[in-house]
């Protein structure tokens, strides 16, 4: 597995490879790998020959100076995984390589009406952040196709919106949610909730498949408030959004009727703020 920390360094890498018409996988990640990522890594496999997986804490989508501060970074055990999962290169710049004009630099596109929902309510400016970066990845690696997990719902769309601004020919890969026995979906997030968070954090996940469970018993007012009631009464447990949702718009669903449901939750356990899905239909 090799190791880049500059774009140039990859290119090098990357030119002979596509001239012999391999087929290049993008895996963007912020490190502090689990195994969610690395499903993305194999799934990868299966539709690519060259898997490059890139890890990049980017300051632009942080919208809390210390949510970034504390973002862990296991660098040496990223790389055993990474190696260990069978990925062809790894690209890990710092920041100046990513912003030589410093991450100040302007960027604004139109994302569409989604951007400002659910997560954008309550980190305004992410998904700008977002973009910018996985915009730079793209442009840097130019890959065939770009993994990326069902666990941020709203990127995806977020991401496919950006591609469709820019008109670029990458296919966008949307891989399953890979969670923990108990159901808590994995995250590098999860390395800060204490052991009582991490009791009271399953109710993210209770919360949805109840829904999904019982989504022919109830309307879909009747299922958001159920679920809600779920939160109530657990101590440092706060919840920041239940709703079930058009997966094409983010737009609160109106019907069950519409072609694609999607329950999504952001809540604070603790001092960690979590998100977790469920695709309903
Ligand atoms: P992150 O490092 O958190 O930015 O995540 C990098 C990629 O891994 C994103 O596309 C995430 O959606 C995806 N991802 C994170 N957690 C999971 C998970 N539990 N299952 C599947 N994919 C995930």
């Amino acid at each position: 597995m090799e190791i880049f920390k500059t774009k140039s360094a990859l290119e090098a890498f990357l030119k002979p490879l596509k001239a012999s018409k391999k087929k290049i996988a993008l895996v963007p990640t912020m490190g502090a790998l689990h195994n969610g990522h690395i499903s993305l890594i194999e799934l990868a496999k299966t539709y690519a020959d060259i898997i490059v997986c890139s890890i990049f804490v980017n300051p632009t989508q942080f919208t809390d100076p210390k949510d970034l501060e504390k973002y862990p970074r296991p660098i040496e055990h990223d790389l055993a995984m990474l190696n260990e999962a069978g990925c062809s290169g790894v690209f890990m710049p710092n920041i100046a390589e990513m912003y030589p004009q410093g991450a100040d630099e302007n960027w604004h596109i139109d994302l569409g009406k989604a951007e400002f929902l659910l997560e954008g309510e309550f980190r305004k400016g992410h998904y700008q952040g977002v973009t910018q970066i996985v915009k730079k990845l793209f442009d840097a690696v130019e890959p065939d196709v770009a993994m990326f997990g069902q666990k941020d719902f709203q990127q995806v769309l977020m991401i496919k919106n950006m591609l469709a601004y820019f008109h670029l020919p990458i296919k966008i890969i949307t891989c399953p949610i890979i969670r923990e026995d108990d159901g808590l979906a994995m995250s590098s997030r999860n390395i800060h909730l204490s052991p009582v968070d991490r009791e009271n954090s399953l109710v993210l996940s209770k919360s949805l498949q109840y829904v999904t469970d019982h989504f022919n018993e109830f309307s879909l007012d009747e299922l958001e408030e159920k679920a809600k009631r779920f939160y109530q009464g657990i101590e440092g447990v706060e919840l920041d959004y239940f709703t079930i949702v058009n997966g094409d718009t983010l737009e609160k669903a109106k019907s069950k009727n519409e072609n694609s449901l999607v329950a999504l939750v952001a809540a604070k356990v603790g001092a960690t703020r979590l998100i977790d899905n469920m695709i309903i239909k």
